[in-house]
């Protein structure tokens, strides 16, 4: 029995190689459910998502995916990414899977773990702050779902791009997390291991919070390799796989 942790899948229609290893890694990994396996998305699941209306046959697929592992009892929590902040309730009715909050507390053996997708830690990058603060607000989400599927199409893709030239002339090191933000957050939740994605910087990192020593597990984005964290009674592990075409 194991707890299994990922997160910036990145999946699109045009890396079905991507979706093929996902459901590879959970057929060998975590299933059959009576193994009593669980399955967190640590966010960027998608690399859009324009709202839980989405009807092209490649999501479908995913969705149909998750509806039937979640049937045959598998837990499959779902955290939201900054590609993803769309998903919603109606995503979880139809996957059966079950959403966590942006900050969320998990137990492994007895220790208290912080999850979370990354984001809001890279604090350093105020232009995107900017930006995280106008899509996670819920207003501006309502507004946007309202938008025709078409034309939000457009506007992810916009985003996207406009994301894209706004990173490509940023030093490096203000895309990674802010060490002051990682060690307010563990300090704000008691906790001395936090697992969380978005960064593309997949490393086990030793530090200390208010003088004790702490643990941060940051998982690798999905593309010539799959990453992954699991936890057992053993203990905290990262593993990457290569992806097969
Ligand atoms: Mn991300």
């Amino acid at each position: 029995m194991a707890d299994f942790f990922i997160s910036d899948l990145h999946l699109k229609a045009s890396r079905e190689d991507l979706a093929e290893a996902f459901s590879r890694f959970v057929e060998q990994h975590l299933l059959p459910a009576s193994r009593g396996n669980t399955l967190y998305i640590l966010g960027d699941f998608f690399d859009a998502w324009i709202g839980d209306d989405e009807d092209e046959p490649f999501y479908l697929g995913i969705l149909e995916t998750l509806r039937n592992w979640t049937d045959s009892g598998l837990t499959i929590y779902f955290m939201s990414g900054n590609r993803d902040f769309l998903v919603g309730e109606a995503f979880a009715a139809k996957t059966g899977v079950t959403l966590l909050a942006e900050e969320h507390l998990i137990a492994l053996n007895r220790q208290p773990v912080l999850l979370m997708h990354g984001d809001s830690l890279c604090t350093d990058d105020t232009e995107y702050m900017g930006f995280r603060a106008q899509v996670r607000n819920v207003t501006w989400q309502q507004t946007v779902l309202q938008v025709p599927l078409a034309q939000r199409r457009v506007m992810a893709q916009q985003l996207r791009q406009q994301s894209q030239s706004m990173n490509a002339t940023k030093a490096e090191d203000i895309m990674d997390v802010n060490a002051d933000a990682v060690n307010a957050v563990m300090a704000k939740h008691g906790v001395t291991c936090l697992i969380h994605g978005h960064t593309h910087r997949p490393k086990v990192h030793d530090l200390a919070v208010e003088g004790t020593e702490a643990k941060r597990y940051v998982l690798g984005d999905w593309d010539s390799h799959g990453w992954y964290i699991c936890a057992n009674e053993q203990g905290l592990s990262l593993h990457s796989f290569p992806i097969e075409a």
